[in-house]
């Protein structure tokens, strides 16, 4: 099935030409995930579920997000993670939580144990955790288990117990990844993918066959019949491959060391403040299309612009002088990753949703 992402805010830093700050959902077949969550994350929420339900009927059901990941503890990107945390309990929400983001490796090794006194970036969010939990982010307060997890990339701590974990998959069938990404707070991209799929089995082929013929070809087996040697592939129409989403948090223009079918990458500049961007460790739209380029994602999605871009139509033209397949997200749109990984974009007005060619 197909993966699909509610755009919530495409602002960088802060709230800014009608746009807002950080924050995405991606839907599976298997659930959802919340990839940042920033300032006033649940109200935009609220106003997009209730446009969904009058333009097209969907409902969003909130029990169904298993976890919110988190790229950086910059505040534009988690400041609404415990006030909607907090609803959720309101709502009754009685699921398993995960809240999964990056943090340094000397926070990793303090939290498992070690001596040694890391030095610790105030947006850490190690400091966010501790004390949303301190606010009642916790399961006893909130009635519904709440899963704290931070990790370097290669290794993960759940602190509800200091225990080292693997990086949990809160999903059936869907995998995640972290990449690090370059920030001036530990950072990385969240990776979300789905299996592949096996062929549909051919029952048209196969009509004239035994049944317990038939359920061997079924089963992958080749199998003999007839005097001849049946072979099972030539049943069953080609393996449909998984599709796989890559969100970038803040990031400067560097490799993620992955393939997708889709990034959405950050755009903070245009290439004429390039200087600005490696500065501040963020991306231009040109970037983000070298790096879409470099992790062959087929289509590139920009978001994250900086206050002083009025509109994405500069960061559009500079990323599609790059990357064939390009789009410039506005807060409240939603792209559809088709499972012939075609990409279908739903642009967000007044009126609802139309499809962008
Ligand atoms: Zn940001």
């Amino acid at each position: 099935m197909a993966l699909e992402v509610h755009v919530l805010g495409t602002s960088s830093a802060r709230p800014a030409q009608g746009r807002s700050v950080s924050g995405s959902i991606v839907e599976t077949a298997e659930g959802m995930l919340v990839v940042d969550c920033g300032e006033g994350f649940q109200n935009r929420l609220v106003t997009h579920r209730s446009q969904m339900k009058s333009h097209g009927g969907r409902r969003l059901k909130m029990s169904r997000v298993a976890a919110i990941l988190l790229t950086h503890g910059h505040l534009d990107h988690t400041w609404g993670v415990l006030p909607w945390m907090q609803t959720m309990a309101l709502d009754g929400r009685k699921d398993k939580l995960w809240v999964i983001g990056p943090t340094t490796s000397e926070v990793v090794e303090a939290l498992l144990g070690s001596e040694v006194e890391p030095e610790v970036n105030p947006s850490d969010l190690v400091i966010q955790y501790d004390m949303w939990i301190d606010l009642g982010a916790n399961s006893e307060t909130l009635g519904y288990e709440v899963e704290w997890i931070l990790g370097d990339g290669e290794r993960w701590v759940n602190m509800n117990d200091g225990s080292e974990v693997s990086l949990p998959q809160p999903l059936k069938n869907i995998k995640i990844a972290a990449h690090s990404t370059q920030h001036t707070v530990p950072s990385c991209a969240w990776q979300i993918s789905t299996k592949s799929k096996k062929g549909k089995f051919n029952r048209e082929l196969t009509k004239d066959i035994p049944d317990e013929i038939k359920a061997s070809l079924a089963a992958g087996n080749d199998t003999e019949y007839d005097g001849k040697l049946l072979k099972s592939k030539d049943f069953r129409a080609d393996t449909v491959p998984g599709l796989s989403v890559i969100i970038s948090g803040d990031t400067a223009e560097q490799a993620i060391e992955a393939q997708c079918d889709l990034l959405i990458h950050e755009a903070t500049f245009l290439q004429t403040h390039s200087d600005i961007a490696n500065e501040h460790l963020h991306s231009t739209a040109a970037g983000a299309a070298r790096t879409a380029i470099e992790c062959d994602a087929k289509h590139l999605a920009l978001t994250h612009y900086s206050g002083r871009l009025e509109n994405h139509v500069a960061s559009l033209a500079e990323a599609r002088e790059i990357h064939t397949s390009v789009v410039a997200l506005s807060d409240g749109d939603r792209l559809v990753l088709n499972e012939d990984m075609s990409l279908t974009h739903l642009s967000k007005s007044i009126e609802g949703w139309t499809q962008q060619d």
